[in-house]
């Protein structure tokens, strides 16, 4: 997605009217709070002075036997002792449906395989949105801790392949924690704006980023161009189980094998991936980190050496740099087109990480801002301009990640708002009936860049009626697409002659994955010819099924006016177009459609010249379009 900066000219606010924004990373393994101070970003920290604060949240018990929920660092030790109500990691679980929870996972889940599941806890089933609000509530009070008066509004990140149900399910989780949504933002294009990416005003041609964000569980790579004061995202990829767990499980066995463990019970494991954690983030500034490791009476010791660590952590390193290479193949870049790279997220405080995406892109990564602090920063800078105290007043704004459009006749896709429209945007665009009479409209909304309905995602569907009855393609149906700053899409149907509105928002119940999202770009891109023959072919099934109807309708009325031989090379027009209506060939259609013509044509014209001497014998013209109107089918369309 992309931003566009809109110039508020004379918005610079007086000191005593500061207002209060703050920045969310809403991270699959720590989540952090930053606001602007005096034109600086800053992490706001606990009473303990840590910035991140562990996604994790523990449905227990206090030492009263009273429910209590506990949330970060608190929650941790919960994991081994109580994994069933120790939810980690709810981030992957945000608005996808049960049948898309694939993974594996230690919890209890409840619910239909189309909604958002339930995780069964000590406190009662909780939904992925109620354990998200928790952390956020955490993260609110961390706030309220620091700030002088009370907060105007938030800004979160969700990746840029989120989707509407995952964008939808993080608005609501903000909510459930009394956060007033400023904005979601995309976490690439929140890292870009923390290194100011989008202020250089030196630059004038278009500039092209890549993000490249390893965290604990997860592997994200953008790619950003920034092209007249917008960010538009070229390409993503990535994994979604792939991380720092990875690296500690690597360092793990590596280690297992350096101490020839075979066997460990649950809680040593438990214990040695601890261990392994600290050493391999010391190592991040020591060239080497001693390592202790007691089991029952005996004791392990080694020392760990930066290039031993770089050894065990080449195998991620390389599984990414694929991702890279595959998504700049997405962007149609080369890596001589990159004029920066970012890196973000805890894993890339890895030298050896480092390292390889230096070795990668030919070039110094940026990474003088912390890469698991980024995130929340840029979030913080776009929170302060949108509450209205930052002193340029530019306002920045998404775009679509994905076209947005309806079904027409044939199953075609009607593209209404492309991909890469800044948002907020609304569009209109004027349908018409298909059948004579028809009373009713079936709206259905689909999300994607192919042509066909088939090929998209549906979003929803929802009904016009009470259109009133006119021949086809009288009445005018306007559909209105609104998307809102926060991406939520509001599809309206109205027909003007008559005023009859309906109208839909779509919160969609489950989600697209991210390689879901990719896939129908993807596709998009892939099968842009295909899709145009397809879409011409079943235009020139529509337009043909449309004339026979015609036909039929005046056959039925006028066949009287023909000889018995040309009703007979009619019918037989009329057989062979439906024959070859059935298949996929084209020009055979055409060939139909034309040859049916010669012989329609000419009956054509004898209607006309009958209707014509009827209007000189004294009857009204008007009756006559009437007629035709009553005797047409007066049924619901849909
Ligand atoms: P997420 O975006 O998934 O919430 P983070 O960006 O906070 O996660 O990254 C967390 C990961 O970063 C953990 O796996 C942690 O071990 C790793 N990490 C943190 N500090 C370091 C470091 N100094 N060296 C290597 N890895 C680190
Ligand atoms: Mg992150």
């Amino acid at each position: 997605m992309a931003l566009l900066q809109i110039a508020e000219p004379g918005q610079s606010s007086n000191p005593h009217e500061h207002r209060i924004g703050i920045g969310i990373d809403l991270g699959t393994t720590n989540s952090l709070v930053a606001t602007v101070r005096s034109g600086v970003p800053k992490i706001l920290q606990d009473q303990h002075d840590h910035t991140l604060l562990p996604s994790i949240v523990h449905y227990g018990k206090d030492e009263n036997g009273q429910a209590q929920v506990t949330v970060g660092h608190d929650a941790k030790a919960s994991i081994a002792t109580d994994p069933a109500n120790t939810i980690v990691s709810v981030k992957r679980f945000m608005g996808r449906s049960k049948a898309d929870i694939r993974f594996q996972h230690p919890y209890e889940l409840v619910g239909s395989d189309q909604d958002m599941p339930t995780f069964v806890t000590a406190h009662g089933n909780q939904s992925p949105v109620e354990i998200s609000a928790q952390i956020l509530t955490a993260l609110k009070n961390r706030a309220d801790l620091h700030l002088e008066h009370e907060i105007n509004g938030a800004v979160i990140t969700v990746p840029a392949y989120f989707d509407e149900a995952q964008r939808q399910a993080t608005r609501d989780a903000a909510k459930l924690a009394g956060l007033n949504v400023l904005r979601l933002l995309n976490e690439p294009t929140a890292a870009a704006i923390a290194y100011g990416l989008d202020q250089n005003s030196q630059i004038v041609e278009d500039q092209n980023f890549a993000i490249y964000d390893l965290g604990g569980g997860t592997f994200d790579m953008s790619i950003l161009r920034f092209s007249k004061g917008v960010f538009e995202v070229l390409a993503t990829g990535g994994h979604t189980a792939m991380g720092g767990d990875d690296i500690d499980r690597l360092l793990v066995k590596f280690l297992k094998t350096k101490f020839e463990i075979a066997e460990l019970s649950n809680q040593q494991h438990a214990q040695l991936v601890q261990i392994t954690k600290s050493a391999k983030e010391t190592l991040t500034t020591e060239m080497q980190v001693d390592i202790q490791f007691d089991i029952e009476a005996q004791t392990f010791q080694t020392t760990l050496t930066q290039a031993e660590l770089a050894t065990v952590i080449q195998p991620v390193a390389d599984r990414t740099l694929q991702v890279c290479q595959r998504v700049l193949r997405d962007a149609k870049l080369k890596v001589a087109d990159v004029n920066a790279i970012i890196l973000v997220g805890g894993s890339t405080r890895s030298m050896a990480i480092q390292d390889a995406v230096a070795k990668f892109f030919e070039q110094t990564p940026l990474c003088s801002i912390n890469p698991d602090e980024v995130v929340a920063l840029g979030a913080a800078i776009t929170a302060n301009q949108l509450v209205g105290n930052s002193k340029d007043g530019t306002l920045l704004l998404d775009v679509t990640p994905l076209s947005l459009g309806l079904e027409t006749m044939g199953g075609l896709v009607e593209r209404v708002i492309p991909r890469n429209s800044p948002i907020p945007v609304a569009r209109k665009q004027e349908f018409t009936t298909y059948q004579d009479g028809q009373t009713a409209m079936l709206i259905h909304v689909v999300q994607g860049e192919r042509d066909m309905v088939e090929h998209c995602r549906s979003l929803g569907k929802f009904e016009l009626r009470g259109i009133p009855a006119m021949t086809a393609g009288a009445a005018r149906i306007e559909v209105t697409f609104q998307v809102d700053a926060d991406g939520l899409l509001n599809v309206s149907a109205l027909e003007t002659t008559s005023n009859v509105k309906a109208n839909i928002t779509i919160k969609p119940s489950y989600g697209l994955s991210s390689s879901d999202t990719e896939r129908l770009l993807l596709e998009g891109f892939q099968h842009a010819e295909q899709d145009k023959q397809l879409r011409h072919l079943n235009e020139l099934k529509v337009e043909a099924q449309r004339e026979l109807e015609a036909l039929k309708q005046a056959l039925i009325q006028d066949q009287s006016l023909l000889e018995p031989s040309q009703q007979q090379s009619l019918h037989e027009a009329v057989a062979i177009l439906e024959k070859t209506l059935q298949t996929d060939d084209a020009s055979a259609i055409e060939q139909a459609v034309e040859s049916l013509k010669v012989h329609s044509d000419a009956f054509a014209a004898m209607r006309m010249n009958q209707h014509i001497d009827h209007a000189l014998k004294g009857t009204r013209l008007d009756d006559w379009s009437n007629s035709t109107n009553t005797s047409s089918s007066n049924q619901s369309k849909e």
